[in-house]
């Protein structure tokens, strides 16, 4: 059995559900489907999700929001037309808006409501037109299915009782349509995952249904070792490690959703991505163990938009506690980090800029320098990191000198370097300017000729 899902662009347009439909009955296999809401069909088009956070705002501004409600009808309008579906679904859709709208959930609450209406919309579009194709296929609303999670609104987090819950589909021999991206609480709260978070929803599925294969649609024939943004055709990646696959994917590769492996790791569900223009190809396969190549890097990783906080005190290798405080003063200030490089006398605190909003910087350096006592306090935001990774740089010599060597063919300093003891991923912090040509630098040192 395998449980198959599909993003936002794979669902965006009525020719897109046709191929959607097309790759359902090609495998008799694929009984569960997960979905996303409506995805871009052009670069400047815009999400159903923001269509409807944008409801969502206007809504909670107190501003007039007819036309909101109308541009997210229409992107669902343009479907039913062009698949010959019956205007009710268009009506429903109306009547679930409405309903959000009239709800008296708080105002967080209801941003989640909004934004689920975008998967829970399709995912009955959807199974509406597998029947119209005389296929037995029923919508399952998540909470029918036992998603339950975490109250955490726009975060949630899955929780495990909800694995067995789902074993039940393990058994139906129809089609099940299930909507990406939201759970609901004990108490019956909907909340949604983060955002991109159906693939979440997808590899949750998976694994409760404990299904032979995860098979994730997108819009790229597989992975790509670096960036083809920044890289012109770069290598494919046939098959990594759940390991790899969730360092590449926190630093910038956006085919997966980092937080969505973990479920089909537990559960050992090999996870396949895989192009909905193009189903028959390989694909990447995401798996536990996979043989070692000559290679030892798998992909270079690099994102943008992080800051690294640097505090200094003399002697402070010998303050028991020091870091626990500096990180105190950042929990306190709800920022959460990302590393944490050190020295003898200093340390430097890595986040996302999103983390640390600009208004919060004469504060934090001012708790810092007070309560700690600290020498010096400086905030150096445009941050990139660029990483390597392959689970067989472990114990694999002279790949740091190769490295560091193509940052200094691409003139690039580098501010920071970080490898934890696993040695699945080595990290580097640069300045944001300088991130392309080390980028291109690394893949020709590790991939050119190889
Ligand atoms: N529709 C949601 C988003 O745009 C979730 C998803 O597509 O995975 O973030």
């Amino acid at each position: 059995m395998k449980v198959a899902k599909f993003g936002g662009s794979s669902v965006a347009s009525a020719k897109m559900l046709e191929k959607v439909a097309g790759i359902i009955q090609a495998d008799s296999d694929r009984r569960v489907i997960v979905v996303s809401a409506p995805g871009k069909r052009y670069s400047d088009d815009t999400k159903v999700t923001d269509l409807l956070i944008n409801l969502c705002n206007a809504y909670v501004n107190g501003e007039s929001y007819e036309k909101e409600i109308d541009l997210v009808i229409e992107r669902f309008k343009d479907i039913t037309d062009e698949l010959g579906l019956p205007e009710q679904i268009l009506h429903e859709i109306r009547k679930d808006i409405q309903s959000v709208i009239h709800s008296d959930y708080e105002n967080e609450l209801k941003k989640d409501a909004f934004k689920a209406v975008g998967e829970d919309s399709l995912a009955k579009l959807l199974s509406v037109y597998l029947q119209s194709l005389g296929m037995d296929a029923s919508y399952l609303n998540p909470k029918e299915a036992g998603i339950i999670v975490s109250d955490e609104p726009g975060s949630a987090q899955i929780l495990d009782e909800s694995f067995d819950h789902l074993y039940k589909l393990h058994d139906r021999k129809d089609i099940v349509v299930i909507p990406g991206f939201f759970g609901f609480t004990k108490e019956g709260k909907l909340m949604t995952f983060p955002r991109g978070g159906s693939d979440i929803t997808g590899s949750i599925v998976a694994a409760g249904v404990k299904a032979d294969l995860y098979e994730n649609f997108t819009d790229v024939d597989s992975v790509y070792c670096v960036n083809p943004t920044i890289v012109d055709n770069p290598r494919e990646i046939t098959s990594l490690t759940y390991k790899e696959m969730r360092e590449l994917s926190y630093a910038g590769f956006s085919v997966f959703h980092d937080e969505a492996l973990i479920p089909a790791f537990k559960a050992s569900i090999p996870v396949c991505i895989k192009n909905t223009h193009n189903p028959d190809g390989l694909g990447t396969m995401i798996v536990s163990e996979k043989h070692m190549t000559p290679n030892p890097v798998v992909g270079i990783a690099s994102d943008k938009g992080f800051l690294s906080l640097y505090v200094s005190k003399y002697l402070m290798n010998r303050e028991l506690g020091f870091g626990r405080r500096l990180l105190n003063i950042l929990e306190d200030e709800d920022i959460s980090f990302e590393h944490t490089p050190s020295g003898i006398d200093d340390m430097s605190v890595i986040m996302r800029e999103s983390q640390f909003p600009k208004e919060k910087e004469e504060r934090v350096i001012r708790r810092i320098k007070e309560e700690l006592d600290a020498d010096m306090v400086s905030i150096d935001r445009g941050l990139a990191l660029v990483m390597i990774v392959g689970e067989g740089m472990h114990s694999t010599v002279g790949l740091a000198q190769k490295a560091t060597e193509a940052f200094a063919e691409a003139n690039v300093n580098l501010e920071m370097i970080n490898q934890g003891s696993s040695e699945v991923a080595m990290m580097f912090g640069i300045k944001e300017s300088g991130l392309e040509a080390s980028v291109r630098a690394l893949y020709k040192a590790f991939f050119k000729g190889q």
